[in-house]
């Protein structure tokens, strides 16, 4: 059976100490609140990754993950930060290929799949990012250019290590945008992503690969989101910034 996960993707936001006591209060509701089937993951920045290690590991549904991480093993690359390192404070998951990370800081499909193969022989767990513009979607190129991204990123790997990869599907024009992806829309691109999969790897390993949605998930839609068939969970944005809306979200399954 598939992993239900849910992640949140704090972004640039928390101070150190607000970070804590978010990280905490997520942890307590989680507690009593969550199904042991569904597993948490809070992306924090840098900085509090260390500390939310050890918060989490007071909590069975608890993990913590990063936003990102460095293309280059180690050496003189000032300002990064490795997957040797995440991993010696006990982080477990790394988003990858964030389309802010795209736009912004210039990430390629070539450099996330260098990061790929990094965090994966770190036993460590990528989330991996993909999903289109406004735009492509309107000149109906959404699938193609999806596919794309995991073609060119995690098609080089094996079977067995594909099958460790987490996909989040993330349609641009729906992150912190306050627009959601249809039902319709986000089981149709989950659908098409997992039989990009299977068309490579066979039905039983895509049918083993946890996708996630993402954009602009909130309490009140989450429900119908992970009601659909091929959506194992969410990458949360805005909402994983209030304990009490992120573990709603979670409990929505
Ligand atoms: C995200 O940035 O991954 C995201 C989904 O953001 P939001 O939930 O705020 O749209």
């Amino acid at each position: 059976m598939r992993k239900k996960i849910v992640a949140g993707n704090w972004k640039l936001n928390k101070t150190f100490s607000e970070g804590i006591l978010l990280a905490k209060e997520v942890g307590e509701l989680s507690k009593n609140e969550i199904n042991s089937d569904v597993q948490l993951v809070l992306c924090t920045p840098y900085i509090h990754l260390q500390q939310v290690s050890d918060i989490v590991s007071d909590f069975k549904n608890l993990s913590v993950g990063a936003q990102n991480c460095s293309n280059k093993a180690s050496g003189a690359f000032t300002g990064e930060v490795s997957v040797d390192m995440l991993k010696s404070i006990h982080v477990e998951y790394v988003i990858l290929g964030h389309s802010e990370r795209r736009e912004y800081f210039l990430e390629t499909n070539n450099m996330l799949k260098e990061k790929t193969d990094l965090v994966l022989s770190r036993s460590m767990t990528p989330i991996f990012c993909c999903g289109e513009t406004l735009s492509q979607r309107e000149a109906n190129i959404h699938f193609s250019f999806v596919t794309q991204q995991l073609t060119e990123s995690l098609f080089h790997l094996d079977a067995d290590t594909i099958k460790k990869v987490v996909i989040a599907y993330e349609p641009i024009w729906a992150i912190g945008t306050g627009v959601t992806a249809s039902t319709a829309q986000a089981q149709e691109m989950h659908l098409l992503i997992r039989n990009h999969l299977a068309t490579k790897y066979g039905q039983d390993v895509a049918n083993s690969i946890s996708i996630l949605y993402g954009g602009s998930a909130k309490p009140s839609n989450a429900k119908e989101l992970f009601a659909c068939p091929d959506v194992d969970g969410g990458l949360i944005g805005g909402a994983s910034l209030v304990a009490r809306d992120f573990v709603d979200i979670a409990k929505s399954f």
